[in-house]
């Protein structure tokens, strides 16, 4: 897909290298998966890209808390 201001350099002629498909960025396997969030509701990153930030937000909680005790 080669829409508005960015490329993948992954996409050539609208298939993707990586998952041997038709480019659909968020899609499993797409180097974008739970890094962004797409307005596409059905977009399967977005609910990766929510529990990674759980994760992280979780983790970091974890890692003040520790340093408070410290
Ligand atoms: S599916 Fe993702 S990784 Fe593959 S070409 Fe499209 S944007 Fe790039």
């Amino acid at each position: 897909m080669s829409t508005g201001g960015w490329s993948c350099p992954h996409s050539i002629n609208g298939n993707c290298q990586i998952i041997k498909k038709e480019c659909n960025p968020g899609d499993r396997g797409c180097v974008l998966y739970a890094k962004a969030l797409f307005s596409n509701q059905s977009s399967l990153s977005n609910e990766a890209f929510q529990k990674r930030m759980q994760r992280k937000l979780l983790k970091t909680m974890k890692d003040l808390s520790l340093k408070k005790a410290d």
